[in-house]
């Protein structure tokens, strides 16, 4: 399976992972220069291609949504260009922390990368921000907002990007789209109250961290309750495991019936219960 490239407005441009994996962005300035929205280095060639197919002259600016190894590990790579990693201070703070093992953990079904791109390592952003700042280029403004609710929503990093002139939201893994989220690095709660606000944002088009885009508020909001309902479901049902009301079992049948039959990476719930249960990765 292969990315598609999506054109979402007349700068903007999502690179749509297969199966659900993680999306890009790439928003063009007119005079050829672009801000990239999140990288993956397994993934590298995709994006330098839709980079080349987009007819970008050069990459201004790395943005990292939040600190997830799909979303920044290609940092090393763009650092080495010399091109500034934007993110949010919750973001750097928890790559310090725990990305290194992390890196290195899902580095090692490619090791081949190491040989390929020589001193490959976790690289933190170099432009960090704790609130909101502005990354600017010609006919682009990007506003950037830090949204993990009490330092930890979705992620610890948590940031959405607004493109004012062509009025596209990137929300980051906050929304997933036609895909059961991974939900074992996060704090569900603290998630429900950051997508809260998001049910009233505006924009024309929606890019979320993974899963199909999306044309139209109405739309849009109807994703953002989607996954609202599915995180407060999930959540209530977590509860009910611990104890002991009702099985796992039971559990990964309701989360993928009903409502959530057609959603794909149905292995996910399994996964992401057992990891809220034992605290140990699966
Ligand atoms: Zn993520």
């Amino acid at each position: 399976m292969e990315s598609t490239i999506r054109q979402i407005s007349k700068s903007a441009y999502a690179i749509i992972g297969p199966e659900g994996a993680t999306n890009f962005s790439i928003v063009k300035a007119n005079d050829g220069s672009a801000v990239l929205v999140d990288a993956d280095i397994r993934r590298i060639d995709e994006v330098e291609e839709a980079l080349r197919l987009t007819g970008c002259a050069r990459v201004a600016y790395l943005v990292d949504t939040h600190e997830h190894f799909d979303h920044t590990s290609a940092n090393f790579y763009f650092a080495q260009k010399q091109i500034p990693i934007v993110a949010s201070a919750g973001c750097a703070g928890a790559m310090r922390d725990d990305g290194g093992a992390d890196f290195e953990r899902m580095l090692k079904p490619v090791p081949e990368l190491y040989q390929r791109f020589p001193g490959l390592c976790l690289t933190l952003p170099d432009a960090v921000f704790d609130k909101t700042t502005d990354v600017k280029l010609p006919s682009v403004t990007l506003h950037l907002e830090y949204r993990a609710e009490n330092g930890h929503s979705h992620s610890k990093g948590d940031t959405t990007l607004y493109f004012e002139e062509e009025e596209v939201f990137i929300a980051g893994d906050l929304l997933y789209t036609e895909v059961h989220p991974v939900t074992f690095f996060g704090n569900i709660p603290n998630w429900l109250t950051a997508l809260k606000p998001l049910f009233q944002t505006h924009y024309k088009h929606l890019v979320p961290g993974h899963g199909p885009t999306i044309d139209g508020e109405q739309s849009g909001k109807a994703y953002f309750k989607k996954m609202y309902d599915y995180l407060e479901d999930f959540y209530g049902n977590l509860q009910e495991i611990k104890s002991g009301r009702k099985s796992k079992e039971e559990i990964i049948k309701h989360m993928q019936s009903g409502p959530y039959a057609p959603l794909g990476k149905s292995r996910m719930v399994e996964r992401n219960i057992n990891q809220f249960m034992t605290g140990k990765w699966y």
